[in-house]
């Protein structure tokens, strides 16, 4: 199996189909301008930082080297384009101010590392890795996003997690501080390190991955970013982007209906179930009212009957049945697995973590039965 970085993890996770059809099937992702302008500016912060001896670079080589590397892919207009780069410019300037201050030479600049997870081998390039004056390691990842990282983004960051993984192994030196940089604000949002429990897991998700990867589980799981671009080959989205499912007048599936017709069909007739069943369960309770009230078992219309009864649900308490069978060895008889709790066990808080890790690698699929879920167009977009 090939090496895992965290992006393809990550990608996995929110859509193993999504990931298939990058990393397996090898289709491209359309440019993004977010995307160029990100690399754009790591390049200049690798450039800055990745210098034989000190001092960095003048803010005129470094200009000089971002417009020399500017990545044009992804804008929609030459307009937008000069908007960022000029926003870029401005970035990297304050970011020259900031480091050439009190410059030091970090241990590593977009080094590219291997880490052998139970053979499952683990690669990526982490941005920067400085010591700290106590010995220990630092890590920073540069990011170009719109909004600065709250304490919550910096301790769920899997990247950062696997990224102290592999420095740790790599440099055999402890990781101390954690820090995702804010480019567009130029603003270090550091955290402490990982617990070794932390790291633990890491290792076990990477794995976890791997193995439904080398299974072959690629289910399409629908997300905050859909649709990809991909969607012409996604079972949620073929149908609306991709144009490859057969007119329906030309199958017998639909009987001669066409799709977007047989859609607002099913929702009319669902609609119109909704509201028989209102009226019917207000009917329903008047003529039960009627009967109490008058103290009759039965009304008649001009063709039907209508019976009213109480009806008893019986049940058996628990203490008292368990007391009487227990003892002639037929309790277990009666007892069976309940589905329900087992999953309310599953989540609880109070449970062991290892023992929810075993119950959730126990858990399969039972059973399947097709169902439809109904979604407003007009409110999604
Ligand atoms: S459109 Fe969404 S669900 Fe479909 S493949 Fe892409 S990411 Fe997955």
């Amino acid at each position: 199996m090939k090496p895992l970085s965290y992006t393809q993890i990550s990608l996995y996770q929110s859509c193993p189909l999504c990931y298939k059809l990058q990393y397996i099937d090898g289709l491209k992702p359309k440019d993004k301008w977010y995307f160029s302008f990100g690399t754009s500016l790591h390049l200049c912060a690798e450039y800055f930082f990745k210098v034989k001896v000190p001092p960095p670079p003048s803010l005129d080589e470094l200009l000089q080297f971002y417009e020399q590397n500017w990545l044009s892919g992804g804008y929609e207009s030459a307009e937008e384009e000069t908007k960022y780069k000029a926003y870029g410019r401005e970035i990297l300037s304050k970011f020259w101010e900031i480091h050439t201050v009190g410059f030091r030479m970090p241990v590593a600049v977009e080094r590219m590392f291997y880490v052998d997870i139970e053979g499952v081998k683990l690669t990526g390039y982490i941005d920067r890795v400085d010591k700290l004056d106590s010995g220990g390691l630092a890590i920073v990842d540069y990011k170009t996003n719109q909004e600065l990282f709250t304490q919550d983004d910096l301790e769920k960051s899997l990247q950062l997690t696997l990224y102290q993984l592999a420095a740790q192994e790599t440099w055999q030196l402890p990781v101390e501080r954690l820090t995702l940089y804010h480019l567009r604000s130029n603003t270090p949002c550091s955290c402490a390190p990982r617990s070794e429990t932390q790291l633990e897991e890491a290792r076990h998700l990477v794995l976890e991955v791997a193995e439904n990867i080398a299974e072959e589980r690629f289910p399409a799981v629908e997300n905050q970013y859909c649709p990809c671009d991909f969607a012409e080959h996604c079972p949620y989205y073929r149908q609306k982007y991709g144009g490859i499912v057969p007119e329906p007048k030309e199958t017998d599936i639909l009987r001669g209906m066409a799709v977007d017709e047989a859609v607002e069909h099913y929702i009319s007739l669902q609609s119109q179930i909704k509201e028989l069943q209102l009226k019917f369960d207000e009917l329903k309770q008047m003529i039960i009212d009627f009967c109490q009230a008058e103290g009759l078992n039965r009304v008649y219309g001009k063709e039907h009957a209508i019976t009213y009864k109480l009806v008893e649900k019986t049940g058996f308490g628990e203490d008292e049945v368990r007391a009487l069978l227990e003892p002639e060895g037929l309790w277990q008889q009666v007892l069976s697995l309940d589905q329900s709790k087992l999953k309310q066990l599953a989540t609880d808080e109070e449970v062991a973590k290892d023992i929810k890790d075993k119950l959730e690698a126990l858990k399969q699929v039972v059973a399947t039965s097709p169902r439809l879920w109904v979604r407003r167009l007009i409110e999604e977009e």
